[in-house]
């Protein structure tokens, strides 16, 4: 297809997407593009919509597992700084899709705000959090969200409450929209008790992923009642290897990719947990992880 002349500057052609993504791994995206005003990604949507071409948001990255073949379509990068502001008044909190997940909470803990800080930790942009409900410590990040402002294929820009969002177990009903903006709805709280609450929570959570390794991902979700790293070593799987990817020994629920590693290994070995895992237990895994 042929951008129209004013979006040819923001297209780049069958760049990689391994390093934009966590594990490393998987083919390129035939169309690319980062851009810096949100503008362009309406009229990049709306152009790609009118040539009939699928379109993919990434955020951070850390939630995606890129096939070899890569996405044959495009994908927009929301890592520009102006899909990444912040903004506070009284106890509600704007924030742009692209920024990172990690610094909202910040920023909402230093301005006294409650809600965010047991999502302290967690991989990832805004807009991926708020897509996937992200949550830690049996607390999903719906349940602050006040409301988000999403982009249509078509262009048109909608304002969504809470409600219409869908939020359920590690779910929204969000379908193809794009998330541009999120308001969340905080509570007002001492800062230094709330810096100090997720000074201690940030250490937990570190201690609850693999250290050493920066090429990893969570694949499953947790099923109600029973984390999957328990499930994972109740059956023995542990550590378990497909050529260069592996489940991680001491945090199984943790997928890592070793030099060499390729999707289809990553492919291969997430299959293989689930069947085991269903044949053994009876539970049927789900996945968190956007195969792409
Ligand atoms: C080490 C590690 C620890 C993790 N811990 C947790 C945890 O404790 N709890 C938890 O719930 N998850 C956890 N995750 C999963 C991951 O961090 C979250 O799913 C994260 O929110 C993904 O955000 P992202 O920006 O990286 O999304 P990406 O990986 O970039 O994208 C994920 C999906 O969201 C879509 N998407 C991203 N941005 C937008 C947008 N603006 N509009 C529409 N769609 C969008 C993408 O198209 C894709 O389908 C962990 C992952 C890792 C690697």
């Amino acid at each position: 297809m042929t951008f129209p002349d004013d979006l040819n500057h923001l297209i780049r052609t069958d760049e990689p997407l391994g390093p934009l993504v966590w594990l490393g791994i998987g083919g390129p995206a035939h169309y690319f593009a980062e851009p810096v005003e949100e503008s362009d990604i309406e009229r990049l949507v709306v152009a790609a919509s009118k040539a009939s071409l699928p379109v993919r948001v990434l955020g951070d990255g850390s939630n995606v597992l890129v096939r070899e073949a890569g996405v044959d379509g495009l994908v927009i990068s929301l890592a520009a700084a102006e899909t990444s502001g912040m903004s506070i008044e009284g106890n509600l909190m704007t924030v742009g899709a692209g920024a990172k997940l990690s610094h909202a909470v910040i920023k909402a803990v230093g301005a006294g705000l409650a809600g965010l800080e047991h999502l302290v930790g967690i991989p990832g942009s805004v807009g991926g959090a708020v897509v996937g409900n992200v949550s830690s410590g049996g607390r999903d990040i719906g349940s602050t969200v006040h409301s988000i402002e999403v982009l249509e294929k078509g262009g048109t820009r909608r304002v969504l409450s809470q409600d219409e969002i869908g939020f359920s177990h590690r779910k929204t009903s969000l379908g193809g929209l794009i998330v541009m903006n999120v308001v969340f709805e905080l509570e007002s709280r001492d800062a230094a008790a709330l810096t100090k609450r997720m000074q201690k929570l940030w250490i937990g959570y570190n201690a609850s992923r693999p250290t050493e390794e920066r090429r990893i991902a969570m694949p499953f979700v947790d099923p109600d009642g029973m984390p999957t790293s328990d499930l994972i070593q109740q059956v023995g799987l542990a550590g378990l290897r497909e050529g260069d990817v592996s489940l991680d020994t001491g945090k199984p629920h943790f997928v890592v990719a070793h030099p060499g590693a390729t999707s289809d290994q990553c492919l291969r070995l997430i299959e293989r947990v689930r069947e085991q895992v269903l044949l053994q237990t009876g539970v049927d895994l789900q996945l968190n992880l956007q195969i792409w």
